[in-house]
């Protein structure tokens, strides 16, 4: 850290005060000097460094405990900028300018990595991430940084990610340099990531760009099995971030699924007989007996739940219960399929079906 305080300062979604530029370019200047800045984004808040900077990257690592071989996302704040990064293959070209028109949007593309990027943005891997974010503040402070941004989410390793400056906060405090406050994130899970450089463009992990709009953008999308199902010790993976215990609040999760009404009687059952808070969308809240119900969205609101599943999890750790149980959307099309991505990590797979 350069300064021996989090600074804190709130910035508005248009990021176009005086006050809103004061503050972002007290962060551009941080990010240069190799300093630390949570930054809001449209999905989650990110902590940021330079990305052309190994001593900084590193710094991300150490600041969240983050396993070294998990690589970071590079964030641009115009699409045109992703050739200075990437070398892109004349056959993969078309698939990409499918991709960019989408941009900026919550998407990340992994595609082959020029020498220019740091090792320890990639891990050592061949490729890169890159993404362009929708939200103001982020493209507004890469600019001003004049660098690409290097961020994973603003978590310690292994937490829910966050999605509010309070959550950021409890992990962040004293460990970045900078917080921009920018409120409530919109979508609440993080990017979209396809690969480009397999045989076939491959949903690595779901987030608010769907998998059905990039089906029906590309033509043939495949989807890695990771996005569903756990990994097999040893297993080699496309994605490093799949390896790991994520997501999880303090207390054991166990997740709810298929039909709802038997769902809940099974769950007011087990909270006779324990502490539980419980996860669930807004129609259900009322016939849920729980010590703690937490609700948003419904089967007509699915981003609603999305946005505040992060929020629901992470405030499970201050409320005095044994156990949280959480309800899966009752399909995984659209958003949803993201919200059980999240949900099956948080949990370690504990599934309960009716
Ligand atoms: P986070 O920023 O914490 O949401 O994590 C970034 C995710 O992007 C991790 O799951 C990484 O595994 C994935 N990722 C980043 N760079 C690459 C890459 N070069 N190849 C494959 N996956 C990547
Ligand atoms: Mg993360």
């Amino acid at each position: 850290m350069l300064l021996s305080k989090t600074l804190v300062r709130p910035v508005s979604r248009n990021a176009d005060t005086p006050d809103d530029r004061a503050a972002l370019q007290t962060a551009a200047d941080l990010i240069r000097r190799g300093g630390l800045v949570v930054f809001p984004t449209e999905t989650v808040y990110g902590l940021g460094a330079n990305g052309l900077d190994e001593n900084a990257a590193r710094a991300i690592y150490a600041a969240k405990g983050r396993p070294q071989n998990n690589p970071l996302i590079l964030h641009l704040s115009d699409a045109s900028e992703i050739p200075l990064y990437c070398d892109v293959p004349e056959k993969i070209k078309p698939l990409l300018e499918k991709l960019t028109s989408l941009m900026p949007a919550p998407l990340t593309v992994i595609l082959p990595a020029k020498p220019v990027v740091p090792k320890t943005i990639t891990a050592g891997l061949p490729n890169v991430a890159v993404r362009v974010p929708t939200s103001k503040i982020a493209r507004e402070l890469i600019r001003l940084a004049g660098v690409p941004i290097a961020a994973p989410s603003a978590n310690l390793s292994g937490k829910p990610s966050p999605t509010c400056a309070r959550h950021v906060l409890q992990d962040m405090d004293g460990r970045a340099d900078m917080v921009l406050d920018g409120g409530d994130c919109t979508y609440g899970v993080e990017s979209t990531i396809i690969t480009l450089c397999e045989e076939f463009p491959t949903l690595l992990r779901p987030g608010g760009v769907t998998f059905e709009q990039l089906d029906g953008l590309l033509g043939e999308v495949h989807m890695s099995h990771a996005v569903l199902e756990s990994l097999k010790p040893g297993e080699a993976v496309l994605s490093p971030g799949m390896m790991y215990k994520h997501y999880a609040p303090a207390r054991p999760v166990e997740l709810i699924k298929g039909d709802r009404a038997k769902g809940i009687a099974y769950v007011n059952e087990c909270a006779k007989e324990q502490a539980a808070a419980v996860l669930c969308y807004d129609a259900d809240a009322p016939q849920i007996k729980a010590k703690a119900v937490l609700h948003a969205g419904g089967d007509d609101n699915t981003g609603a739940y999305a946005a505040r599943i992060f929020t629901m999890l992470r405030d499970t750790d201050s409320l005095d219960v044994d156990k949280v149980y959480a309800f899966l959307p009752k399909d995984t099309s659209g958003i949803s399929l993201a919200v059980y991505n999240r949900l099956l990590r948080a949990a370690g797979f504990h599934v309960k079906e009716f």
